[in-house]
């Protein structure tokens, strides 16, 4: 039997410690070979813990750029390959030279000076400010109201910012804290690490230092605030830090994916906290702000690089014209465009700009296992129980194997957790289901069409 190099790579990769060759595989796939090898291909791991990882830079430059850009896709690739993960700092390096390889064994020296303290906690991200905020319809309110705050402190309390994802929220308030760093104690958190530092306040009975810590803030500010839904101690706790530093008139600003009524699962008393002051929403962005973003995108550019990306005023019209897209996207297909128009050195037409956006939407979506399951079971007529279960019959085995097949090839998942989905069965029978299928659709017309009418109903709802 032949054999497949992605394989064999997999099969090294252990569940809980992070193989930094096959990350640097995924990024290379997810970001592109352009952005990879100008900006992630040096990024080394320094350090690994259970829930983040620490990962080395070469200088504050990148750092900044890698943060801005693609922090959230970085995090998102890891999460890939270890669930548990759900925070990644950087830190710089210095220089160094290309030819140090990567390595796997964290240097415990260079990293001695990030304690897992509660200042940790506080970090603005310094180009999410209002500078490089820009405004249209469906932010406008918003803005206006962050702005009003940082010059009218306490006046408006708390402020409340909802809205979805990639629209800006964290932006907003960011900016907020920038403004008023210098003159203010800011706190700056979002509502997850809140909890884990109250967990780990409780666990190392440090309560009053964990009070103490968060109620001396004079502008506190918490993102993403649906996270405390369901968790009654959370909430218990928040409510009296909200009480604490509205008394003693810190400006409170929050926010959250919906507005505070339809936070389900949180206390009336808080959820009326929440709604006491001035609650405003980012919406979508329409046509003239998706426009101005991406002209003040190519700018950027043009100033970090000194080039200017080949993007005419109709790509633009193109892109902007694009239906349904968070601010997040937008500047993700921006950088795909200018990575291809790098590559290809011709000014970019329409229709190459087409094909990348049909390609950014396959990308983007996130294709379950669950789905492909189903979708392969539905295709031969067979049960979805039967599919995964022991019997050893062709006409369960083979579509079992098709499966298993397509878990490897359309989703990021590990040989093991695609095992645990088609009821715990081990990481080699996947190995074996992968290398049979491709033998068979090979040598064989007829599963090679199977395969590709399966994957088509897959990819395209
Ligand atoms: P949210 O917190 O609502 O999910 P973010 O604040 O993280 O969204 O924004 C997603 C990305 O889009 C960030 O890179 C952010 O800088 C950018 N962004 C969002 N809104 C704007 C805007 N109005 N102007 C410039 N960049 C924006
Ligand atoms: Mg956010």
């Amino acid at each position: 039997m032949e054999k497949s190099p992605k394989i064999e790579k997999n099969l090294v990769s252990e569940e809980n410690i992070l193989n930094w060759n096959s990350v640097q595989d995924s990024f290379q796939k997810a970001f592109g070979s352009e952005i990879y090898s100008s900006w992630l291909k040096n990024i080394s791991l320094l350090k690994e813990f259970n829930h983040y990882v620490i990962l080395g830079v070469q200088t504050r430059f990148f750092r900044d750029w890698i943060t801005s850009r693609y922090a959230d896709k970085i995090l998102n690739e890891l999460q890939k390959h270890k669930l548990s993960i759900n925070r990644i700092e950087f830190k710089i390096e210095g220089e160094r030279s290309n030819s140090k390889t990567i390595s796997q064994k964290p240097d415990i020296n260079k990293i001695s000076d990030i304690k897992d303290g509660v200042l940790n906690y506080n970090r603005l991200n310094p180009n999410l400010s209002f500078e490089n905020f820009i405004v249209g319809k469906s932010n406008n309110l918003a803005f206006l109201s962050a702005k009003k705050i940082t010059s009218e402190l306490s006046r408006y309390n708390p402020l409340f910012i909802y809205g979805g994802v990639g629209l800006g929220k964290t932006h907003l308030i960011n900016a907020i804290g920038l403004k008023l760093k210098d003159s203010s104690n800011v706190m700056f958190i979002s509502a997850e690490r809140f909890m884990y530092q109250f967990i780990k306040s409780i666990k190392k009975n440090e309560m009053d230092t964990f009070k103490d810590f968060f109620r001396k803030a004079n502008v506190f500010i918490i993102d993403d605030i649906q996270f405390i839904r369901g968790k009654e101690g959370l909430q218990e706790e928040f409510f009296h830090t909200f009480n604490s530093l509205f008394d003693k008139s810190a400006q409170i600003i929050i926010s959250s994916d919906r507005p505070p009524n339809r936070l389900d699962r949180v206390q009336d008393r808080i959820k009326s906290r929440l709604s006491g002051g001035l609650v405003v929403d980012i919406g979508v962005p329409d046509y003239d702000l998706k426009q101005k973003i991406l002209k003040k995108k190519i700018t950027e550019f043009q100033n970090s690089f000194h080039e200017y990306p080949n993007l005419n005023e109709e790509i633009i019209d193109y892109i902007a014209k694009e239906e349904n897209l968070n601010i997040r996207e937008l500047i993700g297909i921006f950088n795909r465009v200018v990575a291809f128009s790098k590559m290809s050195k011709k000014p970019l037409s329409v229709n190459d700009c087409k094909i990348i956006l049909k390609d950014v939407h396959n990308n983007n979506k996130v294709i379950s296992i669950d789905k492909i399951q189903n979708v392969t079971s539905n295709f031969f007529s067979i049960n979805l129980q039967e599919m995964l279960s022991q019997r050893r019959s062709r006409p369960l085995a083979r579509p079992r194997q098709i499966a298993m097949y397509l878990a490897k090839k359309l989703t990021t998942r590990s040989l093991p957790e695609i095992g645990r989905k088609f009821a715990n069965r081990d990481h080699t029978t996947v190995i074996h289901a992968v290398k049979t299928i491709e033998k068979l659709s090979q040598d064989n017309s007829l599963m090679k069409k199977n395969i590709d009418e399966i994957t088509s109903i897959i990819l395209s709802d």
